[in-house]
C-alpha cells in the first residue's frame, strides 16, 4: 500500500476499514506521515506515536488479551538492558519491529515478535550531565515520522536516525549547553515538524518548547513560557502579558534567574483545531518570594505561564489561549503531567476537553478549542486550596502561601504532586481516567536571604533539609508507611472516584487501557498486573524482580496481540527516597528490562539476584556540631536531590553512609572537589563548595551513618 501523500480525508479511510490493517505502513513504502498520525487510532496493529494518538489516551482497542483470554498471558521474550537507571520509555511499534530509549538516551530496536535485536544507537551522553538532572538520567520516548526516529537526549540534542539502521541522520543543540537544561521527554511529530521541550527548573533555565524541520533539523520557532524581563513594545503579546505578573528585575537582573516554566513531558495535538497543547512545569525558585516579591497571589504575583496548560499554533509557535492550574506557583505543582484529550456529554451538551491531573492534586476538564474551565476537583488529599472557584480559580489556604508567610508549613501535595510524569489512560467505552496517583506531604521551609547558584545545585529557595526524618526507626517507618500509592479509576464527568486500588508504595507505573476491558501497570512492589477496567479488579499478575515506572504498551503482530513494558525502577522518587522503609514492601531494585507478553507465552525470568548486604561501618564521629550544623544545610542543597535526604540513601544512587571515601579525607576531597568520578555523573563542586565545606559534609555523614548503625544494624541495601 502507497501511504505518503494520501489524500483522502481521515474519516474515509476509518470508514473503508483501511487504517485498521496491518500494514498500513506497507511493506513498499514506509513511511510515516500526517495521515497515518491522524488515523493512529484506527491502525489497531502499530504504536506509532508517544500517547498511541494525537489524543494521547493510551487506550488500544485490540480485544485478544481479555478477561476471559488474560490467565493465559505469559512472557514471550524479554530484554536485559545496559543502563541500571530509571526507564521511563513508551516504546514505539511500526510494521513488527519496536524501539525504545532507555536511561541515558539510548535507542534499541528489536523484532517486536521475536525479541531479535535489530540495531542499537548510543548518543553517548557525557556522565557529568547526570547532575543537571532533577529526576534520574531518564529518556520517555521517540517521535516517528517518515523513515526516521527522533529522540531527545539528556544534554539537550534533537537527534535524527535512520529507521531501518539506526544511522544518524542529523544532530542538532537544542539548549544552551552551559546553563543546566535537560531533555528527558518523547519529541511529538505534527507535519513534518518536531517539537522538544527541555527541563531544568530546579536549577534556574527558562522554559520553552521549539520545532525543528524534520529532514533538515532547523529551528522554525520557540516559544518561551516565560518572560524575560526586559519585553519591550517588539515582544509578543503573550509575553508581554506575562511580563506584568511577575518582578521583571528578577528575571533581567544581574542576578537573574530563569524563572523555570519547562516544558519537560506532556503535549497533545487537536489535528481539526490544529492546536498543540503543551504543559507548563514550576517556577524557578519554587519560593515565589523570590519571583514577585511583595505581590498577594491574587492578580499581579500569578508568574504566567507557570503550571499552565498552553495552546498554540503548530505552524508557528503562536499563543492561542492558557489556562494556569497553579496562579503563583510556589510548591513544584507543574503541569506537565499527561493530558488527554477526549469528546464527551457534560450537562447535555457534547464538549471538546483536554483533561489533566497535575501535581496539585486537582482533576481539571476544560474546553480544548476555547481553554475554558468546565470542572476541577480534588482526587486525592491536599490542604492547600479550598476549592476552586466558578472561574477556575484555586481558593487558597493561606498558612499554605509559605512564599507569603516565610513560616514552615506541612503542604498537601509535596513536589512529588498527587501525580507525577507517569502517564494516565483514558477508557473511551468505561468513559473513565486511570490515574497513578499518591499521597506524599512535604514541609516546605522557606529559606532567609537565598541567592541562586547558577553553577551547582537545586536552586529552590527552600531549606530542603527542613524535612530530612530523625534518627528514630520507627517513626521513619511510619512516615514513610503513611506515602500512599493509588491506582484510582476517575469519572470526568462527574468528577469523582470510581474506584482505587491501593499500593504499599507510591511510585507506581503509568498505564494503559484496552478494548479487551482491561488496565494494565507495573508497580513499585515489582509486580506487572492487569485489573478489569470497570471494577478495578485485579485479574492477573507477573513478578517483574524490579519496580516498574513505566506505561505499558500493546500490539500485534501477524495478528497476534502483544503486551510491552520497560520495567526498571527509577526516577525522582526513587533517587531520593529510601526503598527499604516500606515494611510491606520488599526493597525495591532497579533490573532494567523490556518484559513482552502474549496468550501462551512460555519465556521464563533467570533466577531473581540475591539483594546485596553491604556493611554500614563508619568511622567514629568527632567533628563539632558547628561543622556539622554547616555540612547539613550544604548536603540539603547541593547532595540530597541524588544522595537522599539526609543522607538515608536511596535505592538507586552510592549510599554515602557506605561510602569507602567516607573514612578518607583525600578521597573525600578528589571525588566531591575535584570531580574524578565525573564520568560517573559525580561532577566537580568546586566554585560552588568550599574545601572546608566539602569536608563539613563528610563530617554529616559520618555522624548520619553513625545515627543509622546504632539504629539499623548493617540492613539490606536493595541494589543488583
Ligand atoms: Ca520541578
Amino acid at each position: 500500500m502507497h501511504i505518503k501523500g494520501w489524500a483522502l480525508p481521515a474519516a474515509l479511510l476509518a470508514v473503508l476499514g483501511l487504517a485498521g490493517c496491518g500494514d498500513l505502513l506497507g511493506s513498499e513504502d514506509r513511511g510515516v506521515d500526517a495521515t497515518a498520525l491522524i488515523n493512529a487510532d484506527a491502525d489497531e496493529a502499530n504504536w506509532i506515536t508517544h500517547g498511541r494518538t494525537y489524543s494521547e489516551q493510551r487506550f488500544s482497542p485490540l480485544d485478544q488479551v481479555n478477561a476471559e483470554t488474560v490467565g493465559d498471558l505469559g512472557l514471550t521474550w524479554f530484554a536485559d538492558m545496559d543502563t541500571a537507571r530509571g526507564q521511563e520509555a513508551t516504546p514505539l511499534v511500526i510494521d513488527g519491529k519496536l524501539y525504545l530509549t532507555t536511561a541515558w538516551s539510548k535507542v534499541k530496536a528489536f523484532d517486536a515478535a521475536t525479541g531479535e535485536t535489530l540495531w542499537e544507537y548510543d548518543p553517548e551522553v557525557p556522565g557529568e550531565t547526570a547532575v543537571k538532572a532533577c529526576c534520574d538520567v531518564v529518556n520517555r520516548g521517540l517521535a516517528a515520522w517518515g523513515d526516521s526516529l527522533f529522540l531527545g537526549t539528556l544534554d539537550g540534542r534533537l537527534v535524527s536516525l535512520d529507521r531501518e539502521s539506526g544511522a544518524v541522520n542529523w544532530e542538532k543543540v537544542t539548549v544552551d549547553q552551559a546553563q543546566a537544561y535537560t531533555v528527558t521527554g518523547a519529541p511529538r511529530v505534527i507535519d513534518g515538524k518536531i517539537i522538544i521541550g527541555n527541563g531544568g527548573a530546579e536549577f534556574g533555565v527558562r522554559g520553552y518548547v521549539a520545532a525543528y524541520d524534520a529532514s533538515s533539523g532547523d529551528e522554525l520557532w520557540r516559544f518561551y513560557t516565560v518572560p524575560e524581563g526586559n519585553e519591550d513594545e517588539s515582544s509578543p503579546d503573550y509575553l508581554k502579558a506575562a511580563a506584568a505578573t511577575w518582578n521583571s528585575d528578577v528575571l533581567a537582573g544581574s542576578d537573574a534567574i530563569g524563572g523555570g516554566g519547562t516544558v519537560w513531558d506532556s503535549m497533545a495535538y487537536d489535528p481539526d483545531l490544529d492546536l498543540l497543547y503543551i504543559g507548563v512545569g514550576n517556577g524557578s525558585p519554587w519560593n515565589r518570594a523570590y519571583r514577585s516579591p511583595g505581590e498577594d497571589g491574587t492578580g499581579e504575583g500569578d508568574n504566567l505561564y507557570l503550571s499552565s496548560i498552553v495552546a498554540i499554533r503548530p505552524k508557528t509557535g503562536e499563543y492561542v489561549w492558557h489556562y494556569q492550574t497553579t496562579p503563583g506557583e510556589t510548591w513544584d505543582y507543574t503541569a506537565t503531567q499527561h493530558m488527554i484529550l477526549a469528546d464527551m456529554e457534560i450537562d447535555g451538551t457534547r464538549r471538546q476537553v483536554i483533561m489533566q491531573a497535575p501535581k496539585n492534586g486537582f482533576f481539571y476538564v476544560l474546553d480544548r478549542a476555547t481553554g475554558e474551565f468546565i470542572s476541577a476537583e480534588s482526587y486525592i488529599p491536599q490542604n492547600w486550596a479550598e476549592g476552586i472557584d466558578e472561574n477556575g480559580r484555586p481558593i487558597f489556604n493561606p498558612e499554605t502561601r509559605i512564599d507569603e508567610t516565610g513560616q514552615p508549613a506541612l503542604v498537601m501535595p509535596g513536589p512529588l504532586g498527587g501525580h507525577n510524569w507517569h502517564p494516565m489512560a483514558f477508557h473511551p467505552g468505561e468513559g473513565l481516567v486511570y490515574i497513578p496517583a499518591f499521597e506524599a506531604a512535604t514541609v516546605y521551609a522557606p529559606e532567609a536571604n537565598w541567592k541562586p547558584d547558577p553553577a551547582r545545585g537545586f536552586n529552590v529557595g527552600f531549606d530542603l533539609g527542613a524535612g530530612d526524618l530523625p534518627p528514630d526507626l520507627g517513626f521513619r517507618r511510619e512516615v514513610y508507611g503513611s506515602v500512599k500509592g493509588k491506582l484510582m479509576a476517575w469519572d470526568p464527568v462527574a468528577q469523582e472516584e470510581r474506584w482505587t486500588v491501593e499500593f504499599a508504595g507510591p511510585w507506581n507505573g503509568g498505564l494503559l487501557a484496552t478494548g479487551g476491558g482491561l488496565v494494565f501497570q507495573g508497580n513499585s512492589s515489582s509486580e506487572f498486573a492487569a485489573y478489569d477496567a470497570a471494577s478495578g479488579n485485579k485479574v492477573w499478575s507477573f513478578g517483574a524482580q524490579t519496580g516498574i515506572v513505566a506505561p505499558p504498551i500493546t500490539y500485534t503482530v501477524d495478528g497476534e496481540q502483544y503486551v510491552a513494558v520497560l520495567a526498571g525502577w527509577g526516577g525522582a522518587y526513587a533517587i531520593t527516597a529510601d526503598g527499604g522503609l516500606i515494611e510491606s514492601q520488599a526493597p525495591v531494585r532497579n533490573i532494567s528490562r523490556l518484559l513482552v507478553f502474549k496468550l501462551g507465552g512460555e519465556a521464563e525470568l533467570p533466577p531473581e539476584p540475591e539483594l546485596a548486604s553491604l556493611p554500614l561501618d563508619p568511622p567514629p564521629s568527632r567533628a563539632s556540631a558547628e561543622t556539622i550544623a554547616l555540612g547539613k544545610g550544604k548536603y540539603a542543597r547541593y547532595c540530597a536531590v541524588c544522595h537522599a535526604p539526609g543522607a538515608v540513601g536511596s535505592t538507586l544512587l552510592p549510599d554515602l553512609r557506605r561510602s569507602g571515601a567516607l573514612g578518607n579525607r583525600q578521597t573525600w576531597q578528589a571525588v566531591v572537589h575535584d570531580g574524578i568520578l565525573k564520568d560517573n555523573g559525580m561532577v566537580a563542586f568546586e566554585g560552588s563548595l568550599t574545601k572546608d565545606e566539602i569536608e563539613a559534609i563528610r563530617a554529616y555523614v559520618i555522624q548520619r551513618a553513625n545515627e543509622d548503625k546504632a539504629i539499623e544494624g548493617g540492613g539490606q541495601v536493595a541494589r543488583r
